[in-house]
C-alpha cells in the first residue's frame, strides 16, 4: 500500500497538511481501537522480532510470485498471495494490491472479479505478525516490453540508491534527501517519479503512520529517527502524478462504534476483532457473511465507520512500475526486512 498526498502541491511545500492531519487522526483512532497493543511507538526486542518475521515471510510470498503469468485472473492470483502468507504463518497485513498499467496503486480483487493478468502488473504485498507489518512490492512484465522492462529497472533503482543512502546516514537520513536521491535516479532514465505517492512509517496495526517519505525533494529536512519504515518509488512515462479513481474494495476502520443495524453490528464487530485497523477486502467479508455484508459495508461507510481507498490512476493515463521494501532503524543499525 501506499500514501497519497493531498493539498495539491506535493513537489515543493514542506509538508502536506491535510494529509498529516488524517494521519495524526487515524494515529489517534488506532491508539483508541487498539490500545492494548500499544504501548508506546518505539521498538522494543519484541515488535523487531515480529517485524523480521513478517520481512522473512513477505521475502518467501515474493518468489513464490513467480507462478504468475500473463491470462491468469487477479481473484485466482490475490487468494494464492494472500494463502500462502498464511501457509507461512503470517496474516496479509492489507489485501494484496494487483495494480495493472496506469493503475498506480490499491486495486485488489472484488469477490467476482474477473480482470485477467496483463501488461506492467504490479504486485504490492503485506504480512503482519502481531500487527508489525511488512510492506513491499514487485513488478511485473507481461507483455514482453523493452519499456516496461526498463521502468521497473528505473524503480528498483531508485528504491536500492533510496536504501543505500538510507545505510549511509542511518537515522540522520533526511527525508528530502531521499525523496531527491529517488527522483533523480528515476529521471537519469528518462522517466518520472509520482510525486503525490510516498512511503511511510510503519507502526503496530498501522500502515501508514508518523513521517511520510517523499519520492521527490519535498524541503522536508526532518531526519528519519527510529523505527519500522517503507520506501517506495514509482516511476513513470506520464506526467508523474495519480488521481483518486474508483472505489478499491480495500477498507480499513475508522471508528469501532455501535450501528442499528444488527447485521452491520456483527460485521464491524468481525472486523476489529480480525483486522483491526488493519486494510482489509470486502472480499474477504463476502467469504465471511455471503454478499449481503457488502450493503454493510456501505452503510458503515456512510455513518463514518470505516473508510474506504480509492483506486490510484497516473494522471496521463500511462504505465506505472513501482518497488518497495520496508526496513527498520534501530540502536544504529538499518535493517532491510523484506
Ligand atoms: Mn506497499
Ligand atoms: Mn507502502
Amino acid at each position: 500500500m501506499t500514501e497519497k498526498q493531498y493539498g495539491g502541491n506535493t513537489g515543493r511545500s514542506t509538508g502536506t497538511v491535510a494529509g498529516s492531519q488524517d494521519r495524526i487522526k487515524q494515529q489517534k483512532i488506532a491508539e483508541k481501537i487498539v490500545s492494548k497493543e500499544i504501548e508506546e511507538s518505539s521498538i522494543d526486542t519484541d515488535k523487531i522480532r515480529d517485524y523480521k518475521k513478517a520481512g522473512e515471510i513477505a521475502k518467501k510470498v515474493k518468489l513464490f510470485c513467480s507462478f504468475v503469468k500473463k491470462g491468469m485472473p487477479l481473484l485466482e492470483i490475490a487468494d494464492k498471495i494472500e494463502g500462502e502468507i498464511i501457509k507461512l504463518g503470517g496474516q496479509p497485513g492489507f489485501p494484496v494490491n494487483l495494480s495493472i498499467n496506469e493503475i498506480a496503486a490499491h486495486y485488489t480483487p472484488s469477490y467476482d472479479d474477473k480482470t485477467l493478468a496483463e501488461g506492467l502488473l504490479k504486485i504490492d504485498l503485506g504480512v503482519h505478525i502481531n500487527g508489525c507489518i511488512s510492506d513491499t512490492a514487485i513488478s511485473f512484465d507481461l507483455e514482453n516490453s523493452d519499456e516496461n522492462k526498463k521502468l521497473i529497472k528505473s524503480s528498483e533503482d531508485a528504491l536500492n540508491s533510496a536504501l543505500e543512502y538510507v545505510k549511509a546516514n542511518k537515522e540522520k537520513s533526511k527525508l528530502n534527501k531521499i525523496g531527491k536521491t529517488i527522483k533523480e535516479t528515476i529521471e537519469k532514465d528518462k522517466f518520472y517519479p509520482i510525486i503525490n505517492l510516498s512511503g511511510h512509517g510503519l507502526e503496530s496495526y498501522q500502515i501508514h503512520a508518523g513521517i511520510t517519505i517523499p519520492n521527490c525533494d519535498n524541503g522536508n529536512e526532518k531526519e528519519l529517527g527510529e523505527g519500522a519504515f517503507a520506501i517506495e518509488p514509482f516511476s513513470t512515462t506520464g506526467l508523474g502524478q495519480v488521481y483518486e479513481g474508483k472505489n478499491s474494495g480495500i477498507y480499513m476502520l475508522q471508528r469501532y462504534a455501535n450501528t442499528r443495524d444488527s447485521f452491520s453490528r456483527k460485521v464491524i464487530d468481525f472486523i476489529h476483532e480480525n483486522y483491526k485497523t488493519l486494510p482489509f477486502a470486502s472480499r474477504w467479508i463476502v467469504k465471511e457473511f455471503g454478499t449481503r455484508a457488502l450493503i454493510s459495508l456501505s452503510l458503515l461507510t456512510k455513518e463514518g465507520l470505516l473508510h474506504q481507498f480509492p483506486e490510484l490512476i497516473e494522471k496521463s493515463k500511462a504505465k506505472v512500475a513501482q518497488a518497495e521494501h520496508s526496513f527498520i532503524i534501530h540502536n544504529g543499525k538499518v535493517e532491510i526486512i523484506t
